[in-house]
């Protein structure tokens, strides 16, 4: 499974929040997810958490604004 930083990542389990979605602040060995529902981060082993994703969501605004930059800066 293809996981970047930035993306959104739309989990089978809800936090305990309620909210399902979560945006990935860092990839490895763990990874790190920001809940996008109460802003909490969690750390978890890379397994669990693709075991755990429903569906990848693209990357967030955030990422889809520095693209648009290196797209502009590369010309
Ligand atoms: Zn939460």
């Amino acid at each position: 499974m293809n996981v970047q930083v930035g993306d959104i990542l739309e989990m089978k389990k809800p936090h305990p929040c309620s909210s399902k979605t979560f945006e990935v602040l860092r990839v490895g060995m763990d990874f790190k997810i920001k809940c996008q529902g109460c802003g909490r981060e969690v750390m978890a082993a890379r397994s669990k958490i693709e075991k755990n994703i429903k569906k990848i969501n693209g990357v967030s605004p955030y990422k889809m604004q520095a693209q648009e930059k290196q797209k502009l800066g590369s010309d």
